[in-house]
């Protein structure tokens, strides 16, 4: 039976640890401020952004809201971002994908200075990342490196296995592992022989978008496994990439779904911001 990583008493802490932080650098007369910009009302993006607001009220960092409609022009964006870049008052922009399709989303990205990139989706933070220089960090995977850092797993010398290879989780994900000094593996849907693969990982991450995909067969005893999916079933209820119930049989440590990798995520976003601030 594997120990619950418990993402929402560590996301906690590190928004604790990051209040305290933000009240000594507004003593020393610094405040932050977060521009939250929003294109169109998909719901779930609602969701999120309310989310990362109330995250930015109890750290105590301004969020500046900027709710616009569905019909912007990827033009007018592009304006808001380039008096954003400029506005000496923020320290850090977050655009919530997805965007519109009439929007190109990389145009977006690379719009945002890299110094307010809090998302850490930027084409030069990647690059210092990939190179070990200090920049922002994608959210989930900087998360994920923090839950198992504050669950005294370690990471050096492992075998790593992270299944999944998007430009916001995988990749970043596999980085980090290796600047941790992890043995790092990625695997995609061309890999061959998946099972036997994620059979070798002493920590199995796994960010495929697909519910429930990974049973007890594809984790080697006494693993620990991470599952960064989020889906919501017929019945509402939340599950991950990972067949909870049958992976906790064996692994050593699990990251539920909810409450594991997701809180996270807000948690790392917070960090970044308050890096900006600094
Ligand atoms: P993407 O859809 O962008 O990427 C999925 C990756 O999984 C791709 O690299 C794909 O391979 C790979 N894949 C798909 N099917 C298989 C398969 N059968 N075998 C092996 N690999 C496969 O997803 P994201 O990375 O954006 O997200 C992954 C999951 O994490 C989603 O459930 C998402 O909701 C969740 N998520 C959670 C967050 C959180 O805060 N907890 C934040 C972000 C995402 P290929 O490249 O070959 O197509």
């Amino acid at each position: 039976m594997a120990v619950i990583i418990d993402g929402k008493r560590i996301s906690q802490e590190i928004k604790d640890e990051l209040k305290e932080k933000v009240e000594r650098l507004k003593a020393d007369g610094k405040n932050a401020a977060l521009a939250v910009i929003q294109v169109g009302n998909d719901p779930a993006s609602c969701v999120y952004v309310n989310n990362k607001k109330k995250a930015c009220a109890y750290i105590g960092i301004e969020s500046l809201s900027y709710e616009l409609q569905e019909e912007t022009t990827e033009k007018e964006l592009l304006e808001l971002i380039h008096r954003l870049n400029e506005d000496e008052k923020v320290h850090g922009i977050l655009v919530q994908l997805p965007l519109p399709k009439h929007i190109n989303e990389d145009k977006i990205i690379q719009a945002i200075s890299p110094k307010k990139d809090v998302d850490g989706f930027h084409p030069e933070n990647v690059g210092k990342l990939v190179i070990g220089e200090k920049g922002f960090v994608s959210c989930t995977p900087a998360g994920v490196i923090q839950l198992l850092k504050r669950s005294n797993i370690e990471i050096a010398g492992k075998n790593c296995v992270v299944v999944g290879r998007s430009n916001i989780v995988g990749k970043p994900m596999a980085l980090l592992m290796l600047r941790e000094n992890a043995t790092v593996t990625i695997a995609h849907s061309k890999t061959q022989n998946l099972k036997e693969l994620c059979r070798t990982a002493d920590i199995l991450i796994v960010a495929i978008g697909k519910p429930r995909f990974i049973t007890a067969e594809y984790v080697k005893e006494g693993a620990v496994v991470v599952d960064v999916g989020i889906h919501r079933g017929e019945n509402n209820k939340l599950c991950g990439d990972v067949k909870y119930e049958e992976v906790f049989e064996i692994a050593s440590a699990i990251t539920p779904v909810p409450g594991g990798v997701g809180p996270m995520t807000i948690a790392m976003l917070m960090n970044n911001c308050v890096e900006a601030m600094e």
